[in-house]
């Protein structure tokens, strides 16, 4: 197979702390090409940083808050992630989004954060993205009533990829829904459970434009007790060509060509 993306990856998780470097090498020598690693809260939108400034063309760091730690956020923190988001190293805002699953802050409170980072990605114009856990009906319409206003002041056709919809567990409406209006749809190891069915659905039936592959380690590993590293988003993409009847070649080059289209960055050699 040809070099492979993982757009979605948290390695600056303490999970990693014992043997980083090992992990990013190992993914290399795997045939990873490029790995984004997205915040959850400041200090990890911090770290997701510093860990990408020492793998330049290798690593792409994104800064957001998370549905879970909204209620934590102070306005110290969100002046913080303003300049963090100004950043011109900062490639992405993310992750950020709902999850009315867990509750872990309050469904208003998440709702305020989402909308006000949806807002923040506008004003610096970088992509989001997108956490959904049993929040379907309410991403969507955040993001297509988004994406309209966004247009609205200067975005529109041939526009990059105005965000990801990370770890897609939606069905293939919506998935459609979203790809239409040029978000790209991310698949992590769950697709290649048989009751995943929306999202197998939408894996096998989305236009190659729009699919992503990513591991979201050091979560949704192959084992439940197993950390997750960067190398399984191999596994996703052979899982997604089956589902899609194609080589495996063909999806690691479609999820390259559309990671280098939202990162707006030349095409990812592999
Ligand atoms: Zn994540």
């Amino acid at each position: 197979m040809p070099g492979l993306i993982d757009s979605h990856c948290h390695l600056q998780h303490p999970a990693f702390d014992a043997d980083r470097e090992a992990v990013i090498e190992g993914a290399r020598q795997a045939g990873i090409v490029r790995i984004v690693v997205p915040g959850w809260d400041l200090p990890s939108s911090e770290a997701a940083l510093e860990l990408a400034e020492g793998h330049p063309d290798f690593l792409e760091a994104a800064a957001g808050i998370h549905p879970h730690h909204a209620a934590e956020a102070d306005e110290a923190a969100w002046a913080r992630l303003e300049l963090l988001a100004a950043d011109r190293r900062i490639a992405a805002i993310g992750e950020i989004g709902l999850d009315f699953f867990r509750n872990l802050s309050p469904p208003d409170v998440q709702r305020e954060a989402f909308a006000r980072q949806l807002d923040l990605a506008r004003q610096v114009g970088k992509p989001v993205l997108v956490h959904d856990r049993d929040a379907h009906d309410a991403v969507t319409s955040a993001l297509l009533g988004w994406d309209a206003a966004s247009r609205d002041v200067g975005g529109g056709v041939g526009a990059a990829p105005p965000g990801v919809l990370h770890c897609f567990s939606g069905d293939a409406v919506m998935a459609a829904s979203l790809a239409e209006r040029g978000f790209l749809v991310s698949f992590a190891l769950p697709v290649s459970f048989r009751s995943a069915v929306g999202p197998r659905a939408a894996a096998a039936g989305l236009p190659e434009e729009a699919i992503l592959v990513e591991t979201d380690a050091p979560w949704l590993g192959p084992g439940s007790e197993r950390r997750n590293e960067p190398t399984t988003a191999l596994r996703v993409a052979v899982e997604i060509a089956r589902l899609r009847e194609v080589a495996p070649e063909t999806i690691a080059g479609a999820a390259n060509a559309n990671l280098a289209r939202l990162l707006g960055t030349e095409a990812i050699r592999g």
